[in-house]
């Protein structure tokens, strides 16, 4: 085994060159999302797998989206493990802010710069050289491997991931990796759920000198929006294992997703995204629409968080509620086994001990662990990520690739 955890370390070493060129090719064939136009980076990995000879299929219930999938066995029976990775990217609009071109994939100091350079184009990178690696050693591993390269995350899956889920339970697995950000400190076992509401407010509104004729919709919104507040104060409940993790976790969630983010993990949070309303100065507002993004903990039922909403929204009659969207929140064993591999194979290539903790934004794993399997995640930090100047150290990129590398490794190994 320790022989074989070497060969694999060596080849990733044999293959520093080319394991980075295909990286930035991947960076370079653009892929953002909205509009999700996927082809071009699908085709770059699809290239790289048939030029290995493995099989894979194209999964496309949407052409321009298509999702790449590969499975193989091992020599034996056991568990099988599923990596995932998404191909589409945040769009760049403008570029405002970026140095370098965000298309370019340039290689400066040591990092490389672009759009998805950490979200998610060196995690998905892992993952296809993970599932290249081991295919070439399968008679050796126990149970199967599974690459799942989707498209759409972005816009929360419909025509990947959860497609893939819902269509393809051969997917599901028994254990999922997937390498979107995370920092190098932290293993992500949970996601916080959001629940983004709509309330449209509406007034027969006036000229803005006769405020006797009509209330005003901005002012209703602005009382409604300090009334809202009351959600964050809703408890969480979470169970005792995810606790203790918790706890232990909040001087490296603040380091990972910066100070003060501890302290809202278990907490619902409230942001009022978006605020429409009023067309003139001189004219009493007749409609105000707010968009709210509400994250849920652990620990919190949708249920909960609307019946407190409603109760304030009955508060007043000129207020319509819509559901946008909803994902739940999301977790598996803070101290499962993949949590043990990844720990115990950080430590051997970083030098340090990564700790289990739940992210605030959401990712793909959600979609896994409703469907009762552990998926954790494990990723480069997110520097400039839905932002400017995306980039990756090398060196971070390249003990992403051996983390993922060794840990299916030790994964399929075990019976
Ligand atoms: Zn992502």
């Amino acid at each position: 085994m320790a022989h074989e955890r070497e060969g694999l370390l060596q080849a990733i070493e044999r293959d520093r060159e080319r394991i980075l060129d295909f990286y930035r090719g991947f960076i370079r064939a653009k892929s953002p999302n909205p509009p999700g136009d996927t082809r071009e980076a699908a085709a770059h990995i699809g290239k790289l797998l048939s030029g290995e000879a493995v099989q894979y299929r194209t999964i496309a219930p949407k052409s321009e989206m298509p999702n790449i999938v590969a499975s193989f066995e091992g020599g034996a029976g056991g568990r099988h493990l599923v990596l995932n990775g998404h191909i589409d990217v945040f769009p760049v609009g403008e570029g405002l802010g970026w140095t370098q071109d965000p298309w370019g994939a340039a290689l400066v100091d040591g990092r490389i710069y672009g759009r998805g350079a950490c979200d998610m184009k060196a995690g998905t990178t892992a993952s296809i050289f993970t599932y290249l690696y081991l295919s070439r050693i399968r008679d050796k591993l126990k149970g199967k491997l599974t690459l799942t390269c989707v498209s759409d995350e972005e816009t929360f899956g419909p025509w990947g991931a959860r497609y893939l889920i819902e269509h393809h339970p051969e997917v599901r697995g028994d254990c999922l990796l997937n390498g979107e950000p995370s920092g190098l400190g932290t293993i992500r076992f949970g996601e916080k759920g959001p629940l983004w509401l709509a309330f449209t407010i509406r007034t027969p509104g006036a000229h803005g000198a006769y405020t006797h004729f009509s209330a005003s919709a901005t002012k209703i919104a602005g009382r409604l929006i300090a009334e809202l507040e009351a959600v964050t104060r809703i408890p969480a409940r979470p169970p005792d294992n995810v606790v203790r993790a918790l706890e232990a976790a909040a001087p490296a969630v603040d380091a990972a997703m910066g100070k003060g983010a501890a302290a809202i993990v278990p907490k619902v949070t409230l942001n009022i995204g978006v605020i429409h309303g009023g067309l003139k100065v001189n004219m009493v507002p007749g409609e105000c629409r707010l968009e709210a993004d509400i994250r849920l903990p652990l620990g919190v039922e949708k249920e909960e968080v609307m019946r407190e909403v409603r109760r304030i929204a009955a508060g007043f009659p000129e207020v319509g509620l819509e559901e946008i969207n909803y994902s739940a929140p999301s977790w598996c064993d803070p101290f499962g086994e993949m949590v043990e591999i990844l720990r115990a194979n950080v430590k051997q290539l970083s030098g340090v001990t990564p700790v289990p903790i739940v992210s605030l934004g959401g990712t793909d794993a959600r979609l896994w662990r409703y469907k009762g399997v552990p998926a954790y995640v494990y990723g480069p930090p997110p520097f400039g990520m839905g932002s400017y100047d995306e980039h990756v150290r090398v060196e971070d990129f390249f003990r992403v690739v051996s983390t993922h590398v060794l840990s299916a490794y030790d994964y399929l190994s075990r019976g």
